[in-house]
């Protein structure tokens, strides 16, 4: 029902190429973009990357004008909210991680048989008058919102456009809940109860996961949901520097409960789910491989179960004899 490949908004310009603090996350799209290549991922990949970047007034959605100025201006406090060093590099890079979001997000809608991708982080804590925990501004909330108020969708779909967040990211994603002070429309453009984050560790974890999946896909069926984005954070593994609810298994399987959620959706109402799909956090500073292997491995989940391929991308721990920890390492590859 999905197409069997992934469109993908990326350029170059959403990444960074020098670190500016402990995340990487800034580093991630174009990281991730270049080991997809090499495992030969790309092929199974389109990218779009026509995309204009967000203006000023495009973050003042979310943003108090303030923040969003002063942010682009390198200037005071609002430049290094986020925890992160600043410089126009990066500043411009936001311009574009944002944009993707919004972009992969609409033409989701616009075309419901294709799965779309944005590599992009940074969103969920982000606050209306400052950047937090290495997030600087709040793209699902600025993209949402942009889509509720879209008239052509509204029209498409007989519904004005309502989003719910899967949000698989090790921390609670607070900017969705926060943007409430800037914008209460956001209670209809995701609304409440709507941003999964699921609690608890190992099988609490899942389970939490299972009814929240359950509940968006009844709403789904209602038409209380029109479009589904998925962040597919790697810091909800067990071994991440700042997060741990589960274990490689256990990961592998959350991520494929929200494929398969989708897929069952969409045969059921005979109509493809418009799904979106980001990375948010990962921050192991020992090997950063594992968690781009986490996300590959992912996206090669996403292939094979919406988009009928049959790819063969297997992860396991290697467990190293000095008692660190295990690195996440590629045991088989054919793709
Ligand atoms: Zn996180």
């Amino acid at each position: 029902m999905h197409t069997n490949k992934i469109t993908t908004f990326y350029t170059k310009k959403q990444a960074i190429t020098e670190p500016i603090g402990f995340s990487h996350s800034p580093l991630k799209p174009y990281l991730l973009m270049e080991k997809m290549k090499k495992v030969g991922l790309n092929n199974h990949l389109e990218i779009q990357s026509e995309f204009s970047p967000f203006e000023n007034k495009d973050f003042e959605i979310a943003h108090t004008i303030s923040y969003v100025e002063n942010f682009f201006s390198g200037k005071g406090a609002s430049a290094t909210s986020n925890g992160l060093d600043w410089n126009k590099q990066f500043a411009e890079s936001v311009r574009y991680t944002n944009s993707s979001l919004y972009h992969a997000q609409k033409y989701s809608l616009e075309n419901p048989e294709c799965i779309t991708f944005s590599p992009t982080s940074g969103f969920h804590h982000a606050r209306p008058e400052s950047g937090s925990a290495f997030c600087t501004f709040s793209g699902q909330v600025i993209s949402a919102l942009k889509l509720y108020r879209d008239t052509d969708l509204s029209k498409k779909y007989g519904n004005s456009i309502k989003t719910a967040w899967i949000d698989l990211d090790g921390h609670f994603g607070n900017s969705i809940g926060d943007a409430q002070r800037h914008d209460s429309d956001i209670k209809k453009a995701i609304p409440e109860g709507f941003n999964l984050n699921p609690s608890g560790v190992g099988n609490t974890y899942l389970e939490n996961l299972k009814l929240g999946l359950e509940k968006i896909a009844n709403a789904i069926l209602q038409d209380e949901i029109q479009s589904v984005c998925f962040a597919q954070g790697a810091d909800s593994h067990e071994e991440d520097d700042l997060g741990g609810q589960v274990g490689t298994k256990g990961w592998i399987k959350a991520h494929e409960m929200v494929f398969e959620m989708i897929k069952n959706v969409s045969n059921t109402r005979k109509k493809a789910v418009p799904l979106t799909l980001s990375l948010f956090g990962g921050y192991r500073q020992d090997d950063y491989d594992s968690v781009l292997n986490l996300h590959m491995k992912n996206i090669t989940s996403c292939l094979n179960i919406l988009g009928g391929n049959s790819l063969v991308f297997e992860i396991e721990d290697e467990l190293s004899s000095d008692f660190r920890k295990p690195k996440i390492v590629i045991k088989e590859q054919k793709i």
